[in-house]
């Protein structure tokens, strides 16, 4: 059984302008493990966000974060990140109670979030332009300056490591901040305010705002003095982002859904799989954009593996996150009903749920562990985006066959390949379609490595240093000698 929330202040605010601000109207925060409230958080208004945008204008035109030697911003970047390990304590709880994530993850992604502080304040004091020779009588060169107000949108799987890596990105670069924290899990990424707060950040860089997303998302990318957005979250809400965007010609990072697969070769070491199939699909519940959904399997190998993943899913310890068991709750009743929606649906299309498929009847939004197998390409189990834990496994014959598959979604996001053999290894990479690729590790990678996808999972990158260019635009100075 778990404790009470007592830890937990029973109302959260926003982060304005440098003051913590309530709301006439406050949401409750369900602890997903239990179905209980745990605390309330103020829901932003119109004018809450106006006076947002408004704080990181006014830092932005004051020149707080780009006037002083960019030292002064690397040495700020590396205090907010020892802040944030001074709140993570407090914070993977908290975490931990709102998402349903195990305390191991939830302070995994508060060690995260300070990374991206430190390496992203490492390159605080490296930005630099270069000269153009235009011959006799002429001086050019190149400034890279920031956008200005970052409107920065995140979704509920993850919501201080997302926060934070945009968030990092855009003051190293110079840019102020107005982040919208999602409504199921708005609490631990306020504690980032704290940090910054307490790293120094200027009055009005970073501003945290809670709210409906309908309400204060919108009214925030719809701001006119917002000079860039930043969304990730899922494809139609990213959507109607971009439209409002269009509306201003802001432009826009978009990291938005996956629904990727992980091709597994006859010569693959099938325990390297396995840890895949765990971390790819199990991890925090498979609510993950970058998960394993879909396993392509070479048919000589297929039965053992699908017998091997079953054993592997039955063996999962279920529980509440502060028990860091195997396998979390789902955010929410309705995920757990849309999961079990796309669970049946791949049942009536003909697919096995050799295992799972069902809700656990137990207090919280648990799901049990599903592994399908016949599974066609064309059912909405291989096609949509589930959120679930929940793996699909397809036989294939041929390499050419496999990729067909692999690529043959609406999404682009991650893929992996499975195999001994370094020349498939590489042409299978660059044969799929995918803004990264995993070889014989899921999730292999770290703060360093570029992140984001193609076709209906975005555009952009966040993460490593392609994130920077989203932060920057070029200014060119020409000048005439003698004139
Ligand atoms: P969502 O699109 O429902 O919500 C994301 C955020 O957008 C929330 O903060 C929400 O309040 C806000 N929002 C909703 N309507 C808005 C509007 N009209 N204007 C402005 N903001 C609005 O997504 P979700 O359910 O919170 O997150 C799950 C989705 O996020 C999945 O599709 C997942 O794949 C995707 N995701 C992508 C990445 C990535 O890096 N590519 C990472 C994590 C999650």
């Amino acid at each position: 059984m778990t404790e009470p929330a007592e830890n937990i202040d029973p109302v959260w605010q926003s982060f304005i302008g440098g003051h913590w601000v309530d709301a006439d109207r406050r949401l409750g925060v369900e602890d997903p493990g239990t179905g209980e409230t745990i605390a309330e958080v103020a829901l932003a208004g119109r004018d809450d966000v106006d006076r947002a945008v408004r704080a990181a204008a006014d830092c932005h035109r004051s020149r707080a974060l780009t006037g002083p030697r960019p030292e002064k911003r690397l040495e700020m970047m590396f205090r907010i990140a020892a802040e944030i390990r001074q709140v993570t304590d407090q914070g993977a709880e908290i975490l931990c109670r709102e998402s349903g994530k195990a305390l191991d993850d939830a302070r995994h992604e508060f060690e995260e979030a300070a990374r991206y502080f430190e390496y992203y304040g490492g390159m605080a004091d490296k930005i630099e332009g270069r000269s153009i020779p235009l011959g006799d009588g002429y001086v050019d060169w190149t400034v890279r300056e920031p956008l200005g107000v970052s409107a920065q949108i995140v979704p509920w799987n993850f919501p201080v490591a997302l926060a934070s890596r945009s968030l990092a990105a855009a003051l190293a670069t110079g840019n102020t901040v107005v982040i919208k924290t999602p409504e199921l899990t708005p609490l631990a990424a306020l504690l980032l305010g704290v940090a910054c707060e307490r790293g120094g950040a200027p009055e009005g860089a970073v501003n945290i705002i809670t709210g409906w997303g309908d309400e204060a998302g919108a009214a925030l990318v719809q701001h006119p003095l917002v000079n860039q957005i930043v969304f990730t979250g899922s494809v139609p809400t990213g959507r109607s982002i971009l439209h409002a965007a269009a509306d201003r010609i802001v432009p826009c990072v978009m990291e938005l859904g996956g629904k990727s697969a992980g091709i597994v070769h006859a010569d693959a070491d099938l325990d390297t799989v396995l840890a895949s199939i765990r971390s790819g699909i199990f991890f925090n519940a498979g609510q993950v954009c970058s998960a394993m959904s879909r396993l392509l399997v070479h048919e000589s190998i297929h039965d053992e593996l699908v017998e091997r993943a079953v054993q592997l899913a039955e063996g999962l310890s279920v529980g509440h996150g502060l028990e860091n068991p195997d396998l979390t709750p789902l955010i929410s009743s309705g995920q757990r009903e849309r999961v079990e929606r796309l669970c049946r649906s791949g049942i009536d299309a003909g697919a096995t749920a050799v295992t799972g498929g069902r809700r656990i009847d137990r207090a919280g939004w648990f799901m049990q562990p599903t592994v399908f197998t016949d599974v066609h390409p064309d059912m909405d189990i291989a096609r949509e985006e589930v959120f679930g834990p929940a793996l699909s496994l397809m036989k294939f014959g041929s390499d050419e066959e496999a990729i067909e598959i692999a690529n043959g979604t609406d999404y682009g996001l991650v893929a992996g390949v499975f195999t001994r053999d370094l020349d498939r290894a590489m042409k299978t990479s660059q044969q799929l379609v995918a803004g990264q690729v995993f070889v014989n590790e899921w999730f292999a990678g770290g703060v360093e490595t570029p992140f984001g996808g193609t076709r209906q999972s975005g555009y952009g990158r966040e993460k490593g240093l392609e994130a920077l260019d989203n932060y920057l635009q070029t200014k060119n100075v020409a000048i005439r000698l003698g004139g």
